[in-house]
């Protein structure tokens, strides 16, 4: 038991970026675990074909990122301690390139940079767009094979689809990680959950500079020397991961308007699901009748911003018995349910 008397050896089920990073803050401190990633054939994993961009101004409306500036250097330092520790490369510094798409964003670009708003990630708006510093992109391929080579090393990684309540019963502790199958069980429902697929297309085209992000509608994101990314598209209420003709098609336009006619090639075309929540802020806690039963999920678009400010609740709440921001706590949805009823 730790000081706080709270569980101590903990599963942590789905290695997402979630279960990843959840898993890398127990290893620092100190806290036993065991992770069970999905066998073959287990639930689709979104975090495998997300782009891993961390944008600190995003929306129509030009808004900052909920929580960016906390989340942000939090995530800077999770992501290069677990890069000098496993002698990776996941994170690149980068810089967005926001092109107006009308009048309208051109108005509230020139108006909320004039006020300050937007501070210290945009400091002033030109006719056709603005610059967004301090962006980045975690390339999440690289980090889960990684967290994956070293816990199969350290003996705490098991390939397995597991059913978390009866992990239960052999844990103090099992953090549900699993991402669009945890939002699916009906264990999570009083849990307001959304879904929005998305999709991008994989494209070969030369010369991009290497940190720069741009983005109209839709993002270009540079990944390798002649690679690139293009996405995402956002269609509500879908629940399956299948690439679509129609989503191609929008991306390809998309992809020649930010390439301004430079020539490409489609190389791979991938799909997924994000997990969202009503009032847009991911979900952390233990479950309201089973207390052995913990939740990280809910990560939206952002997950690669959000994973490491998550995981660190958790590791407060399981070291020190800090409890939850109301904000994120899956508590909130409990006095929802019970009002609503
Ligand atoms: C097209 C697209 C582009 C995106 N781009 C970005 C981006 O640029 N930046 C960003 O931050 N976010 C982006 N996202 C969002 C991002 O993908 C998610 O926020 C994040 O990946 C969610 O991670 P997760 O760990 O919660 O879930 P997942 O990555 O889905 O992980 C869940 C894991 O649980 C496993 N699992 C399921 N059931 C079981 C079981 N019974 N037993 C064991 N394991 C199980 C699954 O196999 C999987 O490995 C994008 C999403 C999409 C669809």
């Amino acid at each position: 038991m730790n000081p706080s008397g709270a569980a101590a050896e903990v599963l942590i089920v789905g290695q997402g970026v979630a279960g990843t990073l959840l898993a890398w803050e127990c290893e620092r401190a100190g806290i036993p675990f065991m992770l069970a990633a999905g066998a073959e054939g287990a639930p689709a994993m979104v975090s495998r074909v997300a782009a891993g961009i961390i944008n600190p101004v995003t929306g129509r409306r030009l808004v900052k990122s909920w929580r960016i500036d906390t989340a942000l250097p939090v995530a800077r330092a999770a992501y290069t301690a677990l890069e000098a520790a496993w002698g990776v490369k996941v994170w690149r510094e980068m810089r967005v390139r926001r092109i107006f798409q009308d009048e309208r964003e051109r108005r509230i670009g020139a108006e909320k940079t004039a006020r300050g708003e937007l501070a210290p990630y945009v400091v002033a708006a030109e006719s056709d767009g603005l610059w967004i510093e301090a962006a980045a992109r975690v390339d999440l391929p690289v980090l889960l094979a990684a967290a994956q080579e070293h816990w199969t090393r350290t003996g705490r990684w098991r390939s397995d689809t597991v059913n978390i309540l009866t992990e239960a019963k052999h844990y103090d502790l099992v953090v549900d990680c699993r991402g669009l199958a945890g939002a699916l069980d009906p264990v999570w429902s009083t849990v307001p959950w959304e879904f929005s697929k998305g999709e991008t297309l994989e494209l070969a085209v030369a010369n991009l500079p290497a940190d720069v992000i741009r983005n109209s509608g839709h993002w270009l994101l540079p990944v390798a020397q002649g690679a690139a990314w293009c996405g995402a598209t956002h269609t509500p209420g879908v629940v399956e991961a299948t690439p679509t003709k129609d989503a191609r098609t929008t991306l390809e336009g998309s992809a020649a308007q930010l390439l301004e006619g430079q020539r490409y090639v489609v190389t791979g075309h991938t799909a997924g699901v994000r997990v969202n929540l009503p009032d847009r802020h991911p979900v952390a806690g233990r479950h309201p009748t089973v207390a052995c039963l913990g939740l990280l999920n809910g990560l939206g678009a952002k997950g690669a911003l959000l994973a490491p400010i998550l995981a660190r609740q958790w590791i407060n709440h399981l070291t020190e018995g800090v409890p939850f921001d109301p904000a994120v706590d899956v508590a909130r949805f409990v006095t929802t349910h019970r009002e609503s009823a």
